[in-house]
């Protein structure tokens, strides 16, 4: 390791925000040579990391999630954390500005040495801020942050991909009925430990009738660990009520994991879907680099678009040509 790579190392476990900063900023970048080198430092951190609770907050654009995440944050550095906010926005991929970085989010959090706030890499496409994001954490835990919350919209990939990164994964709803049942048919009500009914100040009534329908949503299902029933929550980020209340709830299921076994198993569960996700997006960008499929690869994906080739027929050709030395 060069000796600049060496110092950022040491900035980071000294905790100092610019170093991490600088860290994270190498991580995303996708200069072959910087990935050679961000590589370096991750492994120089990774034996640091992992003494943090990881908590993934999912919802709808709008639902409250900066809002809750401010007051979240601030009350848990007063009871004496230091807190890491990362983003996975896979919006940011496509338009190269992202939706959860672009407004002026979290000011009182983001002035407070305490907390580190960082939004979603630009220009990257959902596997790779998910990946950076995951490295992200490593690095942040690293620096000291005891409470890492990931941050990412109501949109499948990205919310199943966060709940691969974390220990709690927390599914956010607004106060009208439609939406838990929309969230209950793409299969994500499965993956939520919590859920917060959010901006419960608006209309209290129907805050607890959105709770109520979560409830029996959930009765028909079967808990994926037996010792834990997720609660469902009522809160407003904007005022501050039910944050201390979620915070418990929280710190409630971690104590209720850790001692029958299942923290433990679910990050060795996630570090081995990580090595294999890594696997596979190493083979496909090997493959894809591969003379003899990138001298086909464009003509045939074409014939498959315009039915001159079957997909059966075009993959096995790219294949056989990658196996060509
Ligand atoms: P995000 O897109 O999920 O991050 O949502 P924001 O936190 O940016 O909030 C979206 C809008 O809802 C903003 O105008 C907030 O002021 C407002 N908002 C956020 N939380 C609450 C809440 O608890 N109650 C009410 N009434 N409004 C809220």
């Amino acid at each position: 390791m060069t000796e600049e790579d060496q110092a950022l190392v040491d900035g980071v476990r000294a905790g100092e925000r610019r170093a991490l900063a600088r860290a994270i900023t190498l991580l995303e970048s996708t200069h072959p040579e910087h990935r050679a080198r961000a590589e370096a430092v991750l492994e120089a951190l990774h034996g640091h990391a992992g003494r943090s609770l990881r908590i993934a907050i999912s919802g709808p654009p709008g639902v409250g999630k900066s809002t809750f995440i401010e007051s979240l944050g601030l009350h848990v550095l007063s009871l004496g954390h230091r807190l890491a906010v990362l983003a996975i926005d896979p919006s940011s991929g496509r338009t190269g500005g992202a939706i959860l970085g672009d407004k002026t989010r979290m000011e009182q959090l983001s002035r407070d040495e305490r907390a580190f706030i960082r939004p979603s890499p630009a220009g990257a496409s959902l596997g790779g801020v998910a990946e950076r994001t995951r490295e992200a954490i490593i690095v942040c835990e690293a620096a000291g942050y005891d409470v890492i919350v990931v941050e990412t919209v109501g949109v499948g990939q990205s919310q199943t991909a966060a709940a691969g990164m974390v220990d709690a994964f927390v599914l956010m709803q607004l106060p009208n009925a439609g939406d838990d049942l929309q969230a209950l048919k793409k299969g994500i009500v499965e993956l939520a430990d919590l859920f917060v009914v959010n901006k419960a100040d608006l209309d209290a009534a129907a805050a607890r009738a959105a709770a109520g329908h979560i409830e029996m949503a959930l009765g028909l299902l079967r808990p994926s660990v037996p010792q834990w029933r997720p609660p469902v929550l009522l809160a407003s980020g904007l005022s501050g009520s039910g944050i201390a209340e979620f915070w418990e709830a929280v710190r409630r299921y971690e104590r209720a994991m850790r001692e029958c076994g299942e923290f433990e198993a679910r990050r060795r569960r996630q570090a081995l879907e990580w090595m294999w996700a890594l696997i596979d997006s190493g083979l496909r960008e090997g493959f894809r680099r591969h003379p003899a499929v990138e001298r086909q690869v464009d003509g045939l994906g074409d014939a498959v678009r315009d039915g001159r080739t079957t997909p059966v027929a075009a993959a096995a050709i790219l294949l056989r040509a990658a196996k060509e030395p």
